[in-house]
């Protein structure tokens, strides 16, 4: 898969977590699939994966456990 912004490298598929939200609440979706663009970090997500997501947010699947993790807003404070 090419990059669409024009990048010379190719984009190397990755698994990653991603959090989404369902009914205003947070998930997490761990183990999937995204292409990734090493020169300019552009993800892109291939249509199986899209699937598995609209799948999962639609209740079509059940978790396989809980994800629990500390929350940190980049706008808090000075570290
Ligand atoms: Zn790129």
């Amino acid at each position: 898969m090419e990059c669409p912004n024009g990048c010379k490298v190719p984009m190397q598929e990755k698994k990653v977590e991603k959090i989404f939200h369902r009914n205003n609440k947070p998930i997490v979706i761990g183990d999937l699939n995204i292409y990734q663009c090493m020169e300019c970090g552009h993800e892109s997500i291939p249509v199986s994966s899209a699937k598995t997501v609209e799948g999962i947010l639609k209740g079509n699947m059940k978790p396989s456990g809980q994800f629990n993790a500390e929350l940190y807003e980049a706008s808090a404070g000075k570290i």
